[in-house]
């Protein structure tokens, strides 16, 4: 019979490690358990060996890292027959929407209360509309989010699990547009641009020939000289290495990343060279929008990770492509329904916010954790939220720094771990995502999706921003012609959140105004608008953060705790995204598997390991990409003495 998770309603058994449940116990935990026992079958028959029940395991947050990792424990520790019977799952988020930073809902319904969500507004009702006709529920996203061809996990989750095809999930792969204004260029000022072409369609050629070659830079604000002032970076990027033996796996102090770790990007730039022009008009963005912070606030392995992952290890590596619709509907919802009959429990919004962690009574070091989370909303007059606890061997924290953070400040358990108190010592970015409805025609040159960074427009100094036209990228909004859907998406955005709607949608319609070339539209030419605002919602790798991520999936001081999500490093891949979520996700949920918390047999571990789907590495560098790697590698090798001579003579920015 299937393990259950326990409510902790007075009545209910409470899950020991010294007792672990017998199938009559769980038998009286079926009849107790509220909201997902359904649809189970009622005796599926044991996976695991002995008279031993599979154990609980709470997935606390609900965006790519904690949905794969559910999807991964219901499938490794299920049977093919019936998955749950294998580890009882449940995922929760404080979010209505599920997908965390990646989720989508309706405008008009009532508010989505997440965590990183705070305000959506929708202003102005649409022009034309038939009287008494309910407003459209227009679907909002927190940021656009493109998938890249390197997302190698990700997309075979969504093929093989999801069995989505890419052809009705994705675009085809856009060209990119870079807009910049150097710092003191005047209001008005044409960008400067730079245009990515899909990469991977250009004749093959030794990378990053092709990006060198293809891009169509703007030679008067970028003349050859300050393009060659890059080369300087070459070397410290082969210094850092790349693919999976330095960018991803930083197990080893000599990685790449703690090499270059307590160095900011701007210092690396201005150690290999990197003329000033070059920085303002083609980095800086670049870095604005990716790992989302300027060169001085961001380490040079964040900045260095980025370039080797997104950029430049194979050709191609740069080209991106979007969600054709709202993500909700495209990606999460079908997930969510796949993960119900994986017999996967869920609790959203107000039933779904974990307020403390705790051992359980008798238990703690081992792993029997007392999980609260709201049972309801709050209160008239703000009173806090009915709780209710919940019994768990097993907990992935996939909630972002943030989210992290929020709980330690209410789990004295957690803070009193040295590790988890020093997430403190991380910061994350803002972000704020406008999307626009307009009455008028509006083109972007180039393609639908823009890049941007600099400080022509008035109060985006310091500020990254992208700007997609949704009328050519998702199917809902083609038939909006003559119309235009545009969403706006600024980065390192903390001076944007406490600018009220208006003023703030002003910006936007400059903003579209300096990248379309045009004066800009009226505000009468809005016809609505939803605002998502989002404080401390991204990771943040400035200089020096790496002691603070966590090392890893597992917590090393806490029985039973893990940690998935794009900030957990040494996770065996680069990066910060989706795909990174992805992977820890999976990393998890293998961690939880093996490890001793849930106290399975060595028979119960072998048998879910065929089932388990290895994280792909990421797709190795082109050959001389490698041997650059391989060439920095030797000169590193040399003695230690040796070192420091090199280190001073050579006017190349290794770091030794
Ligand atoms: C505007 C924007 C654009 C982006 N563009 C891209 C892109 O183009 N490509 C890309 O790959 N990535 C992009 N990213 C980054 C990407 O969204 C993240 O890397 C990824 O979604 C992180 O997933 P996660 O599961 O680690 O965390 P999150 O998505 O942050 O999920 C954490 C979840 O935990 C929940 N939570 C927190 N605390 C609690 C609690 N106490 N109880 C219950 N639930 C809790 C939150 O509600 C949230 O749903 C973008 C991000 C933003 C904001």
């Amino acid at each position: 019979m299937a393990g259950t998770i326990a409510w902790a309603v007075p009545v209910t058994p409470t899950l020991r490690r010294s007792g672990r449940r017998t199938t009559s116990d769980a038998g009286r935990w079926l009849g107790l358990r509220p909201a997902f026992g359904r649809g189970r079958r009622a005796a599926p028959a044991p996976r695991m060996s002995g008279d031993q029940l599979p154990p609980p395991v709470a997935v606390v947050g609900a965006g790519w890292a904690g949905f794969t990792a559910a999807d991964e424990l219901a499938v490794t520790a299920g049977t093919a027959a019936d998955a749950a019977a294998g580890i009882d799952v449940l995922l929760v988020d404080a979010a209505a929407a599920p997908g965390g930073l990646a989720a989508s809902w309706k405008a008009n319904d009532p508010p989505t209360a997440g965590v990183a969500t705070t305000t959506t507004t929708t202003s102005a009702p649409p022009p034309v509309r038939a009287a008494g006709a309910p407003p459209p529920r227009r679907t909002v996203e927190a940021g656009i989010h493109g998938y890249w061809r390197c997302y190698t996990n990700a997309l075979a989750l969504i093929r093989d699990r999801l069995r989505i095809a890419d052809g009705d999930l994705f675009t085809p792969y856009t060209p990119s547009v870079l807009h910049t204004w150097a710092p003191g260029e005047p209001p008005g000022t044409p960008s400067t641009t730079v245009t990515a072409p899909v990469f991977g369609a250009l004749p093959r050629a030794p990378t990053p020939v092709a990006t060198a070659v293809g891009a169509a830079f703007d030679a008067t604000k970028l003349p050859p000289a300050d393009r060659a002032s890059a080369v300087g970076l070459a070397a410290a990027w082969a210094d850092f290495g790349t693919g999976a033996s330095a960018a991803g796996a930083a197990t080893a102090a000599d990685s790449g990343w703690a090499r270059w770790d307590k160095t900011s990007a701007r210092a690396l730039c201005g150690r290999a060279g990197v003329s000033e022009r070059l920085y303002a008009h083609f980095l800086l963005p670049l870095l604005l929008v990716l790992p989302m912070a300027p060169g001085e606030r961001l380490s040079a392995s964040a900045a260095l990770s980025c370039f080797a992952y997104f950029a430049l290890g194979r050709q191609g590596d740069f080209d991106v492509r979007w969600l054709r619709g709202a993500s909700g509907a495209l990606l999460f919802g079908p997930w969510r329904s796949r993960l119900a009959g994986l017999g996967v429990a869920t609790r959203f919004g107000d039933r779904g916010r974990v307020v403390r962690v705790a051992p359980s009574a008798g238990g703690g070091g081992g792993g029997a954790l007392t999980v609260t989370l709201t049972d309801g909303p709050r209160g008239a007059g703000g009173a806090p939220a009915p709780t209710r606890t919940v019994d768990a061997d097993a907990i992935v924290f996939a909630v972002g720094i943030s989210g992290m953070q929020a709980l330690v400040r209410s789990s004295p358990w957690l803070a009193a771990d040295a590790q988890f108190r020093g997430f403190a010592n991380l910061s994350a970015v803002s972000v704020v995502a406008v999307r626009l409805w307009l009455s008028a025609p509006v083109s972007l040159p180039g393609g639908p999706a823009h890049v941007c960074g600099g400080g022509a427009v008035p109060g985006l100094a310091d500020v990254g921003w992208t700007l997609y036209d949704l009328t050519r990228l998702q199917d809902e909004y083609a038939a909006e012609a003559p119309g235009t859907v545009l969403e706006a998406d600024f980065y390192h955005a903390a001076p944007l959140l406490p600018l009220p709607d208006g003023p703030l949608v002003d910006l936007v319609l400059a903003a579209v105004a300096a990248v379309a070339g045009t004066p800009a539209l009226p505000p009468s030419a809005v016809t609505a608008v939803a605002i998502t605002r989002l404080p401390a919602a991204v990771s943040h790798f400035a200089p020096g953060a790496m002691d603070a991520l966590p090392h890893g999936v597992a917590a090393a001081g806490l029985g039973g705790v893990y940690l998935a999500g794009d900030w957990v490093d040494r996770a065996g891949h680069p990066s910060w995204s989706q795909e990174k979520a992805c992977v820890t996700g999976l990393a998890a949920a293998a961690a939880v598997v093996d490890g001793g918390a849930l106290g399975l047999s060595a028979a119960a571990v072998a048998a879910a390991a065929p089932r388990r789907t290895p994280v792909m590495p990421v797709p190795p560098p082109e050959p001389h990409v490698a041997a650059a790697a391989a060439v920095a590698r030797a000169v590193r090798g040399v003695g230690a003495g040796w070192r420091g001579v090199l280190g001073g003579v050579l006017p190349l920015p290794l770091e030794f």
